[in-house]
């Protein structure tokens, strides 16, 4: 061992070796964080969305409300809106009326500027709800929209969520949630003037009439009616096997001529 050793500074001194006395450095760990602690709260147990078959105005002097049945109800409303992502709850509320639409209000009724989403209000509160499976962008407050989030659903598509009382305490950036999870409730946090939800929806980073996207048109010009399981083979159209009409009268036909008779003498 002596010898080895001996052999091994005298092969360094010959070659010059660079002793350092720097330590290496500790091997990169790639251990996963562990997912952040799931503090069991109301939202743990809370059901999951209602499917609302309709929406109802809630008033008939509220602003940009569109097309409103006589029973009230939103015309053009179904349970869900189309997106590339796939199918959001276009209503993502335990219980609520529609207050405002989408687009711009005049002086008259919300003070003349672009209203970004719908509002969905209910007085007595109520969960809000995840419109589709997604990931968590925002959970946070911001500044008008009050306690906010945003969901990234993929391809395009998000939700943003305001004015909600609170949310889930769980939720963070990255968090997932799914279609349907209670992730908040509604209240009047930042500017809002009534408890309601202010509901967005991004398509393609244009913000999107939630009511109206993707609806059917209400009224259809041409009805389809067609209720067969099979083409109807469509029937010979018959030769025509009545007989020819008479030709009409070629010439004037005049009394014969009368051989005038030399009378007899
Ligand atoms: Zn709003």
């Amino acid at each position: 061992m002596r010898r080895i050793a001996l052999s091994l500074a005298a092969a360094c001194a010959l070659a010059g070796c660079a002793v350092s006395n720097t330590p290496y450095p500790r091997p990169i760990t790639t251990t996963i964080a562990p997912p952040a602690p799931n503090i069991p709260n109301i939202y743990t147990s809370a059901p999951r969305a209602p499917l609302h078959s309709e929406l109802f105005a809630c008033n008939s002097y509220g602003s940009n409300l569109g097309l409103i049945g006589q029973r009230g109800e939103a015309t053009n409303y179904t349970p869900y809106i189309d997106t590339p992502a796939g199918p959001l709850l276009r209503n993502p509320t335990e219980v609520a009326c529609l207050s405002s639409g989408f687009g711009y209000r005049d002086i008259a009724n919300g003070g003349g500027r672009q209203h970004n989403g719908v509002d969905l209000a209910n007085h007595d509160g109520g969960f809000i709800y995840a419109a589709a499976d997604g990931w968590i962008v925002v959970a946070d407050y911001r500044s008008g929209y009050g306690n906010y989030i945003e969901i990234d659903h993929g391809n395009g598509v998000r939700t943003r969520y305001g004015h909600m009382a609170e949310f889930d305490s769980n939720l963070r950036s990255g968090v997932r949630v799914t279609a349907g999870e209670a992730i908040g409730r509604m209240g009047m946090t930042g500017n809002a003037t009534g408890v309601h939800l202010h509901y967005e929806v991004v398509v393609d980073g244009l913000l999107v009439d939630p009511i109206n996207y993707g609806a059917p048109q209400p009224f259809q010009t041409t009805p389809v009616t067609q209720m067969y399981q099979e083409p109807i083979p469509i029937a010979p159209v018959e030769a025509d096997t009545a007989p020819p009409p008479e030709p009409p009268p070629t010439s004037q036909t005049y009394p014969e001529p009368v051989r005038l008779q030399r009378p007899d003498r």
